[in-house]
């Protein structure tokens, strides 16, 4: 099945295409009834990685109510916006969805306080970014084949997952990384993944953030995107309830943010015509894009949500009991590998023999990064609390 015509669509000349892929790690038949894009996002969807992120922290941790979003219902709907935005513009949208479904595999628990703290953790051994730790999740860490280790994903998924990334990790990760030194672009696919990532979480973080009492409606007309909206709906809409309101406004910030992503990225398409993925590689900038205005509204947003939500005395609370958590556990593993299940304390073995401490390091964050919020409450408890059962 070729996917020139994938799904019925037209694909656009500068759309991935399976035909044109620059392929897999390790090459394998062409599958009978799929594109190459749809097996990727397949094998995303029943890998492991993905199933944990249903008990895996966006901002609230996975015990604080089960409204709010995790993990995978973020990816989801950052795969449900970037999929209208590549069917509008004659994209691989199996492969822009793929590439969504597997953008936060690498996330650690309890969210960007896991992150940092993981790194801060590994900054003596190589750091930790939950970016790369994606792709060697998707490369290296899920054992679920006989003939190769990982998901063995097209090339053109891994370039779309791995977002961004170091100058010194990119010189080890060979064709993936080479765009982060030649300072080229990503597919379409990936850009649009990219901008979808930010429009998700900038409106479910509002309605969640709603949701705790940590932000109310008065406070989010500060910003130009919210109280545009707001104004429109009550208009509208006199006397509708909290609820309604609330998410009449947050699905038309969505519905004004994607449509000039649409329009402003036809212009850039239109006037770059590239005739190819690769020549949409080598443009100096993303051709994916918001307008100036668009942009400098989502952006004030985001300055907002950092301040009053993310910053929040009561998200700083449990962040900060994350810390401590991974940071102990951290200490734990790496002083003990004895104290980690079999396969982990294997892993850190071979680490340890290939590479010293900083192998050993290694293994103790992939088997850290993979735990659930639920998972590494309840190691920590287990290795501190007399009183828990091992
Ligand atoms: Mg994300």
């Amino acid at each position: 099945m070729s996917d020139s015509v994938a799904g019925g669509e037209i694909l656009a000349p500068y759309a991935a295409r399976d035909d044109r892929s620059r392929g897999r790690r390790y090459p394998e038949p062409k599958p009978e009834f799929r594109t190459e894009y749809q097996r990727d996002r397949d094998r995303i969807i029943h890998s492991n990685a993905f199933r944990r992120l249903v008990y895996k922290t966006q901002v609230f941790v996975n015990h604080e109510g089960d409204l709010y979003r995790t993990r995978v219902t973020h990816s989801i709907e950052v795969a449900q916006i970037a999929r209208s935005v590549a069917r509008a513009l004659g994209v691989n949208e199996a492969l822009t969805e793929a590439i969504c479904l597997a953008h936060d595999l690498g996330h650690t628990p309890f969210g960007h306080a896991g992150q940092d703290a993981l790194n801060e953790c590994m900054r003596p051994y190589g750091g930790f970014e939950h970016n790369l730790q994606s792709l060697r999740v998707v490369d290296e860490l899920e054992e679920r084949y006989a003939e190769f280790p990982g998901l063995n994903l097209t090339f053109e998924c891994r370039e779309g997952i791995l977002k961004h990334c170091s100058a010194r990790a990119a010189r080890d990760l060979g064709e993936v990384g080479e765009r982060f030194l030649k300072r080229t672009q990503p597919g379409l696919e990936a850009q649009i993944a990219n901008v979808a990532d930010e429009i998700a979480y900038n409106n479910h973080d509002v309605d969640d953030g709603i949701r705790a009492q940590l932000v109310d409606l008065g406070e989010l007309g500060e910003t130009r995107l919210f109280r545009r909206q707001l104004e429109i709906v009550t208009a509208k809409y006199p006397g509708l309830g909290e609820r309604r309101l609330i998410h009449e406004v947050i699905r038309r910030m969505i519905n004004h943010i994607v449509v000039d992503l649409i329009r402003t990225s036809q212009a850039h398409l239109e006037a770059a015509r590239p005739a190819s993925i690769d020549e949409v590689r080598s443009q100096p900038k993303p051709l994916i894009a918001l307008s100036e205005a668009a942009r400098e509204e989502h952006a004030e947003l985001m300055q907002f949500l950092r301040e009053r939500l993310y910053r929040h005395y009561k998200v700083l609370r449990m962040t900060s009991k994350a810390r401590r958590v991974l940071k102990e556990l951290f200490e734990a593993f790496l002083t003990d590998i004895q104290l980690m299940p079999p396969e982990h304390r294997e892993a850190a073995a071979r680490g340890e023999t290939s590479q010293g401490t900083a192998g050993r390091a290694r293994a103790v964050a992939d088997y850290i990064a993979g735990m659930t919020d639920r998972y590494a409450i309840l190691e920590h408890r287990r290795l501190f609390d007399p009183a828990e059962r091992t």
